[in-house]
C-alpha cells in the first residue's frame, strides 16, 4: 500500500515524523481520510484527534489543539498550537486542567474567560480521550 510522509508541527518543534498509509483527521466541517497521492488540500482543524494508519496495520494517535492540515501528494503537514502523541500526554495535567477549566466555567465571569475556559476544558477532554483510546 501507498504511504505518505507526515509530518505534525507545533510551535516547540516537531513532534512526529513518520509515514502512514492514512490520516484520519477532525476538520471544521467534518472528519476526513486522506490517502497517499491525494491532491493538494489546506483545512483547519477543530480541537480533536488525528489517527496516523501505518502499513504495518497498527494506528497511531495524536490529539491537537486546532491548527492545519496541509495535504500534498507526497508529504501531509498538520501545524497545531500545541500537539501530543497519546503516548506523552501527562493525564494527571490534562485532568487538573480540566478541573480548573470546570471550576472556571462555573464562575462565568466574562465572556472571555468563558471562551478561553471552554476551549481550555476542550483540550483537556481531547486529550483524556486521547490517552484513554476514546477516540
Ligand atoms: P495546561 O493548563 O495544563 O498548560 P493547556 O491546554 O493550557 O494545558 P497548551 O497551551 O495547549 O496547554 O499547551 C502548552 C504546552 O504544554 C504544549 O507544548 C503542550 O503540548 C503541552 N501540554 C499541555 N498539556 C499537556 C498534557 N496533559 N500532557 C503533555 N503535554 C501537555
Amino acid at each position: 500500500m501507498k504511504t505518505v510522509t507526515v509530518n505534525i508541527v507545533t510551535p516547540d518543534g516537531s513532534v512526529y515524523d513518520s509515514e502512514v498509509t492514512m490520516v484520519i483527521a477532525k476538520t471544521t466541517s467534518g472528519e476526513i481520510g486522506v490517502l497517499a497521492g491525494h491532491i493538494p488540500m489546506v483545512a483547519p482543524l477543530t480541537i480533536g484527534s488525528v489517527k496516523l494508519k501505518k502499513a504495518d496495520g497498527t494506528t497511531d494517535v495524536a490529539a491537537v489543539s486546532g491548527g492545519f492540515i496541509e495535504v500534498r501528494p507526497e508529504k501531509i503537514s498538520i501545524l497545531a498550537p500545541s500537539a501530543e502523541v497519546a503516548s506523552s500526554i501527562d493525564i494527571a495535567r490534562a485532568k487538573e486542567a480540566l478541573a480548573r477549566a470546570e471550576g472556571r466555567l462555573q464562575k462565568k465571569q466574562d465572556d472571555i474567560d468563558f471562551t478561553r475556559a471552554e476551549l481550555s476544558l476542550k483540550r483537556a477532554m481531547n486529550r483524556i480521550n486521547v490517552h484513554e483510546g476514546n477516540i
